[in-house]
C-alpha cells in the first residue's frame, strides 16, 4: 500500500497539481453482460462490434471493479487512483465531509435486450447491519453466497434514452387480483380470493410462494395457465411470454403479474427507492446510482438468490412507480438545464439542452461534477485556456479544484453532482 501511494505520489509530481485545474478526460469501459444490445453502445461510441457481441452497460466514474481512466500527457491513472491521491482537490470538502474519500456516484449507460434479474436493494441501515453481520460470520467478500458488499444503499435513478420497459414495485392489490382471476389457474385463483380478503398483509406469502415454485412447479402452472396467457390482450401477459423465453424456468416469470409494468418514453425518468422490486425488461437508458454492489436478487437470474434475506428487504406495498416527466426547474432562468430531484444526497442527474446561442455555467461551486455528452457537439470553456470539445459519449470529471466553466454548443449533456443537502 505504502508502495503504491509513493508511487502515485511520484508519478503525481511529475505531472503538477495544476493538472486538477482542468477537466478530467474520461475513458470509460464497457461491460459486455449477455442482455445487452449489440448495437446500441457501439453506435454511441463510434466502436465496430465485428462480433456482434452483446453490450451492456458503459461504466463512469471510479468503481473498483472498472473505473474510468485519466489519461494526461505524461502519464495514466485510474479515477479511483486518483481521487485516493487528491482527495480533496476532486472532490471537494462537502462531499467528503458527506460520503468520505470516496465518489458517491455510479453513472453507467445500460442498454438491455433481455430482461435484466429481478433486484431489490437494502436501505442504508440495513446495508450497514448486513455488511457489519457478514464480516462477522466470515464469509469473504468475494464468495458467491456473499449479500453485502460493502456497508451503503443503492439508491438508483434511470432515465430513458429509448423507449424503456421494466417492472417496479408492487401493483395494487386490486390490480394483482385482477390478473390472477384473468390467467384462471387453479392456484392462482386460490392467490386471488386470499388476496382479495386479507390485502396487502397477504402479499409477503404470495410474493414467497411465488419466489420459491420450483422449476416443475412453474412449468405446470405455465402449462394450465398458457391459452389464457397466450390469448388475452393483457400487456402483462405479453411479458410473462416473452420471460418464459428468454429465463425459462425461472419462477421470476409471473412478476409481471405482481409488479408494476412500466414503459418511460425518451426523456421520462424514475427512481428506484430501497426496498422496491425491479427489473429492467428492455431499452436503453441513462443509470445513476449511489456508490454500492448491494444488491438481493428476486429472480431471472442463475445468480445466488438468498430467500430470506430477500424477504426481509423488500417492502410488501403496493406503489405507483414516481415517474419524472415535467422539467421540475422553479427558477425560470434555468429552462436549459432539467434537474431529476430524488429524495437521496448521493447523486443529482440532470439534462442540459443547448441549442446554438445558449451558454450554461457548470462547476460554479468547488464540488465534484460529471459531465457525459449524449447528443450533439458541445464546447467547455473557461476564461484561461483551450476550449474542450464534447461530443456523443465523451465525458469529462470537473474536480472541484477547477472551478468556472461555461457549456456553449448544440447538443444534450448529462450532468451528475452530489445532490443539494438534506439536513435543514
Ligand atoms: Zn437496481
Amino acid at each position: 500500500m505504502k508502495m503504491m501511494e509513493e508511487t502515485f505520489q511520484a508519478a503525481w509530481q511529475a505531472i503538477g497539481g495544476e493538472m486538477l485545474q482542468q477537466p478530467l478526460w474520461l475513458i470509460n469501459s464497457l461491460q459486455p453482460y449477455d442482455w445487452g444490445t449489440t448495437d446500441v453502445l457501439p453506435w454511441l461510441l463510434g466502436i465496430e462490434n465485428p462480433q456482434q457481441q452483446p453490450q451492456a452497460e458503459v461504466w463512469v466514474g471510479a468503481h473498483p471493479k472498472a473505473p474510468s481512466q485519466v489519461v494526461f500527457p505524461d502519464a495514466q491513472f485510474s479515477l479511483e487512483q486518483l481521487i485516493d491521491g487528491q482527495p480533496h482537490a476532486i472532490l471537494g470538502a462537502r462531499a467528503i465531509q458527506r460520503f468520505g474519500p470516496k465518489l458517491p456516484f455510479l453513472f453507467k449507460i445500460l442498454s438491455a435486450k433481455k430482461a435484466l434479474s429481478i433486484q431489490v436493494h437494502p436501505d442504508l441501515a440495513q446495508a450497514q447491519a448486513g455488511f457489519a453481520h457478514e464480516n462477522a460470520i466470515g464469509i469473504p467478500l468475494t464468495a458467491a453466497e456473499r449479500n453485502y458488499h460493502d456497508a451503503n444503499h443503492k439508491p438508483e435513478l434511470l432515465y430513458a434514452l429509448t423507449p424503456f420497459v421494466g417492472l417496479v414495485g408492487f401493483r395494487p392489490i386490486s390490480e394483482i387480483v385482477r390478473l390472477l382471476v384473468l390467467v384462471g389457474e387453479h392456484q392462482l385463483l386460490t392467490w386471488a380470493k386470499r388476496l382479495q380478503k386479507e390485502g396487502e398483509t397477504a402479499l409477503a406469502a404470495f410474493y414467497s410462494w411465488l419466489l420459491l415454485l420450483s422449476g416443475k412447479e412453474l412449468d405446470h402452472l405455465l402449462s394450465a395457465a398458457g391459452p389464457s396467457l397466450q390469448f388475452q390482450h393483457e400487456p402483462a401477459f405479453a411479458e410473462v411470454q416473452r420471460l418464459a423465453q428468454e429465463h425459462p424456468g425461472d419462477s421470476g416469470i409471473l412478476s409481471p403479474l405482481v409488479l408494476n409494468l412500466v414503459s418511460l418514453v425518451p426523456g421520462e425518468a424514475m427512481f428506484i427507492p430501497a426496498g422496491t422490486p425491479h427489473a429492467y425488461l428492455r431499452g436503453t437508458g441513462v443509470e445513476v446510482m449511489a456508490s454500492s454492489d448491494n444488491v438481493l436478487r428476486a429472480g431471472l437470474t442463475q445468480k445466488h438468490i438468498a430467500p430470506d434475506e430477500l424477504l426481509s428487504t423488500v417492502i410488501f406495498r403496493s406503489m405507483t412507480p414516481d415517474i419524472m416527466r415535467q422539467p421540475a426547474n422553479k427558477q425560470p432562468m434555468n429552462q436549459i438545464e432539467q434537474r431529476f430531484p430524488v429524495p437521496v444526497d448521493d447523486f443529482e442527474l440532470s439534462i442540459i439542452r443547448l441549442q446554438s446561442g445558449d451558454t450554461f455555467p457548470v462547476g460554479l461551486l468547488p464540488e465534484v461534477e460529471l459531465l457525459f455528452c449524449l447528443k450533439g457537439t458541445i464546447t467547455l470553456t473557461n476564461a484561461q485556456g483551450e476550449p474542450w470539445t464534447l461530443t456523443p459519449a465523451s465525458s469529462v470529471l470537473l474536480p472541484a479544484a477547477s472551478q468556472g466553466w461555461q457549456l456553449s454548443g448544440h447538443g444534450k449533456v448529462a450532468r451528475v453532482r452530489i445532490g443539494p443537502s438534506l439536513m435543514h
